[in-house]
């Protein structure tokens, strides 16, 4: 059912983004390093104040975030969507750090990217609209600061002009990436749901509707693999088929609507009795399987003289008495035998407690 789980995919995807945010922190780092040989050439500013402001002041800011979003992403108390926004809000800071640093443009015209790799990455409306709001508003800080401190023209274009296109650019950008998400979710949805079908189209293809129990089809696989698991582990494993006496006589007796309560009372509480050493399967009409894994023959019997005493004890309104009774077969394992076999020596044995009397349990040799 969990093949496919979300929580991992993301968390790797987390993982993976926190590392490509260390290469590209690693990758300014070398290029402040170059960018410093060049300034020595020009030495507008002091060899040490260049290196403290362009060089260890980013790197710093950098490595702390980096160490803090890491141990965020790892810790268990924070759940996967804080966890999506963690690393976004990380992908903001490493790559502001760069644009506030160098006043670059580059920086400023990747800001929109993180947006789309949001959305790509996590599919979240939410943090799609949140990232696009921080990029806006870096946007504006960052070219306002642009004004103020460097010289403010952008090749001479008006300053303010250049400043409202780069918001519609960016704000285009943004609604297109939301048009993108929904779309992306949309299809998603298509698939979970089709996927959570089939789930539920093969649970309802194993169990009996009537029921609840496991059905035939069911108990032959599982029959199988119970085998291969033996021959493995050397445990110890029984097939008990129990019937219920005289069926066809309350049938025709009380109605076939009665039959049903009384299929359903020993149903409950086969499945009820055996939860904690096997499984329960309904094998055919008024006839049910447990399959006992790994358990001693006296454990095994006192579960199925447990079921056959409370169920012949069971009182039922429409008869006013108690009084229907069942019959059981058991069989152990034996290395080497097939399934057909193995189950036709309890049916053998279910035969065998039928012609004795019934009401009764019979043990294969
Ligand atoms: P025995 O003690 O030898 O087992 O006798 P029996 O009457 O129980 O056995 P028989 O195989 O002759 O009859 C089984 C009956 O179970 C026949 C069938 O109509 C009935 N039956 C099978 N499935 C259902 C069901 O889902 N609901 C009801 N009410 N009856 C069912
Ligand atoms: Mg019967
Ligand atoms: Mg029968």
């Amino acid at each position: 059912m969990n093949d496919i789980n979300k929580e991992d995919i993301e968390a790797r995807w987390q993982l993976l983004v926190w590392r490509a945010v260390i290469a590209i922190c690693g990758v300014t780092f070398g290029l402040s390093w170059i960018l410093f040989a060049c300034h020595r050439v020009t030495k507008s500013v002091s060899s040490g104040i260049y290196m403290l402001q362009y060089i260890f002041i980013p790197v710093i800011i950098q490595i702390v975030t980096l160490v803090v979003c890491y141990f965020m992403i790892k810790a268990d108390t924070m759940s996967n969507k804080k966890k999506d926004y963690v690393v976004i809000g990380l992908i903001f800071v490493s790559i502001g750090v760069i644009s506030f640093t160098y006043y670059s443009v580059i920086p400023l015209i990747l800001l929109p990217c993180i947006t789309i790799v949001a959305t790509a990455l996590f599919a979240d409306q939410a943090l799609t609209i949140w990232s696009s709001v921080a990029v806006v508003i870096l946007t504006v800080i960052d070219m306002i600061r642009y004004h103020v401190e460097a010289d403010g023209s952008f090749a001479g274009l008006n300053w303010f002009g250049v400043l409202c296109i780069y918001l519609l650019f960016v704000i285009l950008l943004c609604v297109m990436v939301v048009i993108v998400n929904t779309h992306t979710k949309a299809l998603m949805n298509s698939i979970t749901g089709s996927y959570n079908r089939q789930v539920t189209l093969m649970s309802e293809l194993m169990i009996d509707p009537m029921t609840g129990l496991y059905n035939r089809r069911s108990f032959e696989d599982s029959l199988e693999k119970e085998i291969e698991n033996v021959e493995q582990t050397g445990a110890k494993s029984y097939v008990t088929i129990f019937d219920i006496d005289h069926f066809k006589e309350v049938n025709d007796t009380y109605g076939h609507s009665n039959g049903d309560i009384v299929i359903k009372a020993l149903c409950k509480m086969m499945k009820d009795k055996s939860k904690d050493m096997g499984l329960a399967f309904r094998y055919g009409g008024e006839e049910f399987v447990i399959l006992f894994h790994d358990v001693e023959l006296s454990k095994v019997m006192n579960v199925v003289e447990d079921i056959r005493t409370e169920f012949r004890c069971y009182y039922f309104h429409f008869m006013n008495k108690d009084g229907i009774t069942c019959s059981c077969g058991v069989a152990e394992y034996a290395k080497g035998e097939s399934s057909k076999a193995w189950f036709n020596r309890a049916d053998s044995a279910l035969y065998k407690a039928k012609e004795s009397g019934r009401n009764r349990t019979v043990i294969s040799e």
